[in-house]
């Protein structure tokens, strides 16, 4: 590999990586991020150097210092480019996701070398929507790019707004007041805008002072949702990185994490009961803010067709309702049922060629969604929703959603429309 000839940062090697395809696409939208599509990023590695970062993991086979050797994706922005003006990725709507990988899109050396001011470019051409992760605040260069595009969500993600904690856990990223300046001027713009308070790491950030300090700067800013998580450690180089930050800045804490993490499982999972407990704890402190616990419905049944946002709404059902303690094996399952239908029919439709985008974009999507609405108006019978997800009160909600314009409120777990 060839080595960038004017490297702006001395401390770090950066090397050329060849990117063979910008955009990938999925048969089911992910429920995490909200996105049909997958962007690459323009780097592999990471100059932010968080010290928890599961990048360091062996599994992600980064090669060299995660931290200081960063691979650069030069020829990304064609490869978008080219996706872009191929046929398939221009008949379906759905977001595309940026950022979503073991590297931050905006890490300093972005603000060099502007890989992801042209990818935008090329990307904002689809008429897609854009969901954009990051923890810098060098994304505000791109915002006259993100307005071209029809819908935006901004991901921001803040663990700690103690600046003590935050350097010596994200040396290299921008301030916590930065990245929280960002939601703020995002929502401003109107594209919507969040936190991702993850992972928040046991007697630091999850603590009751911290936590509570980073929902009130969040709620401030405007944040149209806090989703916290918890740390895992897979066994090897990332736990061994963080473990060399506690105790050298927290060693009184090295007991609590030797507790924690000492099943090493493979997953970087706390023991169970333990990670259980804590998830439980922190969804039930940031609904008592009355903030969505994960992207919202409302914000994402626009990024996503209809019948792709109703999958996404079971998915994000289980957790909210397994965290409640409710049994969601029927919720599981109608959701499998669903999942399988959609999943067949985009294949099927993806095979015939002869659908091509026309005055419409996107017929693809015209047609899924045309044969959900159509589910929806048939009470019973084979052909109709309930039949399909093996449960009436599902379908009903469906409908309900899509006749009112309503969506689902996390918190309440109501359906709630606008004017509520
Ligand atoms: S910003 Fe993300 S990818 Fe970069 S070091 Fe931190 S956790 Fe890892």
């Amino acid at each position: 590999m060839d080595a960038i000839p004017d490297s702006p940062c001395a401390t770090t090697s950066h090397t050329v990586l060849e990117a063979k395809t910008g955009i990938s696409r999925a048969r089911l939208p992910e429920p995490f991020l909200v996105s049909l599509y997958r962007g690459l990023a323009p780097y592999r590695g990471c100059e932010h150097a968080c010290a928890y970062c599961d990048g360091r993991a062996e599994k992600y086979f980064v090669e060299g210092q995660f931290d200081r050797d960063i691979s650069v994706r030069m020829n990304l922005a064609e490869r978008v480019a080219a996706d872009v003006s191929s046929h398939a990725l221009a008949r379906e709507y759905g977001s595309i996701c940026i950022g979503s990988g073991v590297t931050d899109v905006y890490q300093p050396l972005e603000r060099e070398l502007g890989i992801m001011r042209k990818v935008l470019g090329h990307l904002s051409e689809t008429g897609l929507p854009l969901v954009i992760l990051t923890k810098s605040d060098v994304i505000l260069r791109d915002f006259d790019i993100l307005s071209r595009f029809p819908r935006v969500l901004v991901i921001v993600t803040v663990t700690t707004v103690n600046d003590e904690d935050a350097r010596l856990l994200e040396p290299g990223a921008s301030s916590a007041a930065a990245r929280l300046a960002v939601v703020r001027l995002a929502k401003e713009r109107g594209f919507s805008s969040g936190v991702m308070a993850m992972p928040l790491c046991p007697g630091i950030s999850d603590v009751d002072e911290s936590f509570s300090a980073l929902l009130d700067a969040a709620s401030a800013a405007g944040a149209d949702f806090v989703y916290p998580g918890g740390l895992t450690l897979r066994p090897g180089s990332q736990k061994d990185a963080f473990l060399s930050v506690i105790d050298a800045r927290y060693p009184a804490l090295r007991p609590l994490y030797d507790r924690l993490y000492r099943e090493n499982r493979q997953s970087g999972m706390p023991v169970a009961d333990v990670g259980r407990t804590f998830v439980k704890n922190l969804d039930r402190r940031v609904r008592e803010r009355g903030l969505p616990q994960m992207i919202p419905h409302r914000v994402y049944r626009d990024l996503l067709c209809p019948p792709d946002a109703f999958f996404v709404l079971l998915c994000h059902m289980q957790s909210l309702y397994s965290l409640r303690g409710i049994d969601t094996r029927p919720l599981k399952a109608a959701t499998d049922r669903f999942a399988d239908s959609l999943a067949a029919e985009r294949t099927a439709l993806r095979r015939k060629r002869t659908i091509v985008a026309d005055s419409d974009p996107f017929p693809i999507t015209r047609i899924l969604t045309e044969r959900f609405v159509q589910r929806m108006a048939v009470s019973s019978g084979a052909d109709s929703l309930a039949a399909l997800l093996g449960n009436d009160r599902l379908a009903m909600l469906a409908a309900n959603l899509q006749e009112k314009g309503a969506y689902f409120d996390y918190p309440s777990l109501q359906v709630m429309t606008e004017s509520l």
